[in-house]
């Protein structure tokens, strides 16, 4: 299937990620979310992201602007008609996920592919509230979405073999390396990912180091790019706590469980870098961390 037009649910940090990939790969992008500021403040997340990779040398003065003139902002889920995927990378909240599917089963072609980036929740319970649920596929990108390589590519116990490939195939023409993984609670990145960092949350709760101290061991210790607390603080603590949830009710085993920290943390709305506030405090959110002393 060619996919020319792609629909993006969700301005956050994966959402204009994606449209930011897509667009650069060729792809006219219809880029919705509910929040006019959330619209918004993802053009400007990528545009500067667009100007520091033409900074560094990595993407034409020409390619960005091309890329930029593809984007277009959507207030409303009837502008994505025109799509031949839509990819959704809204809250990772399973209500607010079918609702929308819901709703885009009743806009789009029955051609149409539906894809979802979250980052646990069953593809096959998703795809259950559409008419075409051979058309529906899990495309997990990883953040932030320029600069990392792999798509994880979830099928649903109905996803055709024709669906896996038109999403193999873009994964491959936005310059990302997709690998297949079967519908399973966390999939494979986050059942593996996130007990380790469940695990550093525990670490501070029981008083055994401070975030620093944990973050410095991880990374120099098992020679990680960044400490867990740190990538926590990234990902957003929110994002970490519906995974844990999800692996928790969905695998039945209390070794998913969320450490208390965690969940008090998200309910004070220290949410991370996204919101300046986290295991580190950042300059505003989505700013720089704030270094102490
Ligand atoms: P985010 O909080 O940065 O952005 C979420 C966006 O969704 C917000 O702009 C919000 O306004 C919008 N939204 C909420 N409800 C909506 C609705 N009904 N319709 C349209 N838009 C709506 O979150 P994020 O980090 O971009 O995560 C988005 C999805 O991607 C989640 O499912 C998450 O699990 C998944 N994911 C996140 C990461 C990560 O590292 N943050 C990595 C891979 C996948």
């Amino acid at each position: 299937m060619n996919i020319e037009t792609l629909g993006v649910i969700g301005a956050g940090q994966m959402g204009s990620g994606i449209a930011h990939v897509a667009a650069l790969a060729g792809r006219n992008v219809i880029l919705h979310d509910v929040l006019e500021a959330a619209r918004e403040g993802g053009r400007r997340t990528i545009e500067r992201n667009l100007a520091r990779q033409v900074e560094k040398g990595k993407v034409e003065a020409g390619a960005r602007d091309a890329a930029l003139s593809r984007i277009t902002l959507a207030p409303s889920l009837d502008d994505l008609a025109g799509c031949q995927l839509v990819v959704e990378a809204a809250v990772e909240d399973e209500a607010v996920k079918r609702d929308l599917f819901r709703k885009l089963d009743a806009v789009l072609p029955d051609t149409a592919i539906l894809a979802s980036n979250t980052s646990s929740i069953s593809i096959t319970r998703l795809a259950a509230v559409t008419r075409q649920p051979q058309n529906f596929i899990g495309m997990h990108f990883m953040n932030p979405v320029p600069v990392m390589q792999l798509v994880e590519i979830i099928r649903g116990i109905a996803t055709s073999d024709e669906t896996t490939a038109a999403v193999v195939s873009l994964a491959k023409e936005m310059g990302k390396t997709p690998v297949e993984c079967r519908d399973f609670p966390g999939f494979v990145s986050n059942r593996i990912l996130m007990p380790m960092l469940n695990e550093a949350v525990f670490a501070v709760h029981e008083g055994v180091a401070t975030p620093d101290a944990v973050d410095t061991i991880m990374k120099l210790g098992m020679n990680h790019p960044m400490g867990p607390l740190t990538l926590a603080d990234f990902i957003g603590l929110d994002t970490c706590l519906s995974i844990l949830r999800v692996l928790h009710q969905g695998l039945g085993d209390d070794k998913y469980r969320p450490c208390p920290l965690l969940v008090q943390m998200v309910d004070a709305g220290w949410l991370g870098r996204k919101a300046g506030r986290g295991f580190y405090t950042y300059s505003g959110p989505g700013g720089d961390r704030v270094q102490k002393g």
